[in-house]
């Protein structure tokens, strides 16, 4: 294909660098590479530049520079914050973690690791639009809870959660609340006292900072044990080298993706719902996650008689980089756990398509997706002897 034209819109998986992030990290590998824990001037001008990104961090999500450990990315971030009140709740006899059927896999296969060392889980539902009824959580709480751990958007449909709702549910009942919020961050406004969310987890690589690197706000108070054990870094709960290029990286970023949320929502919303709108004029098509409450970058559609891989295969073809479900679980032949959560049946999960979008994607980029989507989906429907059987069986309107 002669097009040379290239659309990312898979923001979700990962994010390209930006380039004041990264013009803030390049000092730190060559220049300024001192270990932060030596005393002579390089090891401290590193210490000092990570002590500014933390309070940096801290000041955006409102909390105590003290309550911030950086980690190398969501992943541990979650592993850090279940294990440990796993651990924790252990102690007082408390072996029952209350989380969604949704989570993404950091934290569901954490659970599912947890119940093999003796903890109960109770994974709650979600409604068909992807949303998590707060009431479920509450009457899901026992009297052995030591953790309720609810992601703060869903990565697949990009779904909000009623956080506050929760974690105000969890303080009453006295359990701590734990949330992925590695999606959220940079796309909803978020204040952790405000809105008494006692752990956070977040992610440098879905906000513009480079892969490989987080971190996790833990409130003053909860004394998590460590995940990782030996030197003395992150005030002696997780030690190893710190990363200071990518942590300078990550405050910038931050800073960036926290600046003038509303407008950032107003701006993609925009584009998102020209997406949405102009992607459901295909018949035999419906929108994942509630219309509403959803990540101002989300767009996922689920497309008839078409199959996912081939459709990102064809996408990319024309220069649009989509994905199906999500990246973590594509290359394996399961529907997504987050569709089938909703209530798709499997062959209606196998055929969904998730755009992400950022900044980058422009008008005339939403334009040039909105001509293409049809046409491929025409094509590959005309190739597909499901859609055959479904126009035979069923005709050709109605919703799905
Ligand atoms: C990407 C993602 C993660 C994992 O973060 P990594 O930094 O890649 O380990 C965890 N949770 C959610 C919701 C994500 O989207």
């Amino acid at each position: 294909m002669d097009n040379k034209k290239v659309i990312y819109c898979d923001n979700a998986a990962t994010t390209a660098v930006s380039k004041r992030a990264l013009e803030a990290a390049l000092p730190y590998f060559t220049e300024e590479y001192g270990n932060a824990s030596s005393i002579y001037m390089h090891g401290q001008n590193a210490a000092k530049a990570i002590l500014a990104a933390r309070e940096k961090i801290a000041g955006i999500l409102g909390c105590k520079a003290s309550e911030i450990f950086f980690t190398s990315g969501g992943s541990e971030s979650d592993n850090w914050a279940i294990k440990g009140a796993a651990l924790l709740g252990k102690k007082k006899g408390k072996n029952h973690i209350v989380t969604t059927v949704f989570e993404h896999h950091a934290v569901l296969h954490t659970c599912e690791f947890l119940e093999t060392q003796g903890y109960e889980v109770t994974y709650v539902p979600v409604d068909e639009n992807g949303l998590v009824n707060p009431a479920d959580i509450e009457s899901a709480i026992k009297d052995t809870t030591c953790l309720v751990t609810v992601m703060f958007a869903n990565n697949e449909i990009g779904t909000i959660q009623p956080i506050e709702e929760i974690a105000k549910i969890c303080k009453e009942k006295k359990v701590y609340f734990h949330t992925d919020a590695v999606q959220a961050v940079g796309n909803v406004e978020i204040n952790v006292k405000e809105m008494g969310i006692d752990m956070l987890s977040l992610s440098g690589h879905k906000i513009h900072a480079p892969k490989g690197i987080g971190a996790l706000y833990v409130r003053g108070g909860i004394n998590l044990p460590n995940l990782i054990h030996g030197g003395a870094q992150e005030r002696g709960k997780r030690a190893g080298t710190e990363n200071v290029a990518s942590i300078i990286a990550l405050s910038v970023a931050l800073e960036d993706a926290c600046k003038d949320i509303s407008a950032k929502q107003e701006r993609l919303s925009k584009k998102r719902d020209r997406l949405i709108d102009g992607i459901l004029k295909i018949q035999q098509t419906r929108l994942n996650g509630d219309r509403n409450k959803r990540l101002c970058s989300n767009v996922n559609i689920s497309i008839r008689g078409v199959e996912g891989e081939s459709l990102l295969l064809m996408l990319d073809m024309y220069g649009i980089m989509a994905s199906s479900g999500s990246a973590c679980t594509s290359g394996s032949l399961d529907p997504s756990h987050v569709l089938l959560a909703i209530g798709l049946p499997h062959e209606i999960a196998h055929g969904s398509l998730r755009l992400s979008i950022s900044d980058e994607v422009s008008d005339e980029d939403v334009d040039y997706i909105l001509e293409t989507i049809p046409k491929v989906v025409d094509r590959l429907r005309s190739m597909s002897p499901l859609w055959e059987r479904i126009c035979k069986n069923e005709g050709l309107t109605g919703t799905i």
